[in-house]
């Protein structure tokens, strides 16, 4: 009964010990540590990591997007909704006939797979890395085209 206390509990235990002893001496004595002081520290991500979406725009101003839907056809989640508009000279958002109008992803329903980065045609829709996307109201959640459109950089 005893070996059998020890091989089911106090085993494990030490076992346990053992590795927060070992990971101890690791940052004690090579400065390895696996606690990241966030949000003043980030860990540094993978270079084809898949968070918030983005918008993108050509050095020009103009918008990517065409607002041809096919990413909300790649939606396997079917969380885009994209609705476009015919271009004028007057009033011009893409290079394109058309640009989106309204431009929308519930981000609750996405799985973050990529596909809609995948299938654009102009590469307006891209996933870049801010992981940063907790709310609390699931009206955030819904993020729109304002949201999602990248700010014109200044030349
Ligand atoms: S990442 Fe995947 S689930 Fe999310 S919007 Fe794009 S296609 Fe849909
Ligand atoms: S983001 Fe790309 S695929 Fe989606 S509507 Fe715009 S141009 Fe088409």
């Amino acid at each position: 009964m005893p070996f059998e206390v020890f091989r089911d509990v106090a085993k494990p235990i030490l076992a346990g010990f053992g590795i927060t002893a070992k990971r101890l001496v690791q940052q004690v004595t090579e400065g390895k540590g696996v606690t990241v002081q966030y949000p003043e520290e980030r860990r540094e991500q993978f270079g084809r990591t898949r968070w918030r979406h983005v918008l993108t725009r050509y050095d020009s101003g103009l918008e990517k997007c065409i607002g041809c839907s096919l990413c909300a056809g790649a939606c396997p989640a079917k969380c885009i909704y994209v609705e476009a508009a015919e271009n004028t000279d007057e009033d011009r958002k893409s290079p394109g006939e058309r640009y989106a109008a309204r431009y929308e992803i519930n981000m609750l329903r996405c799985i973050f797979c990529g596909y809609c980065q995948e299938a654009c045609p102009t590469g307006a829709i891209v996933l870049r890395k801010d992981f940063e996307l907790a709310n609390y109201e699931r009206e955030d959640f819904v993020y729109t085209k304002e949201m999602l459109l990248e700010p014109v950089r200044s030349l």
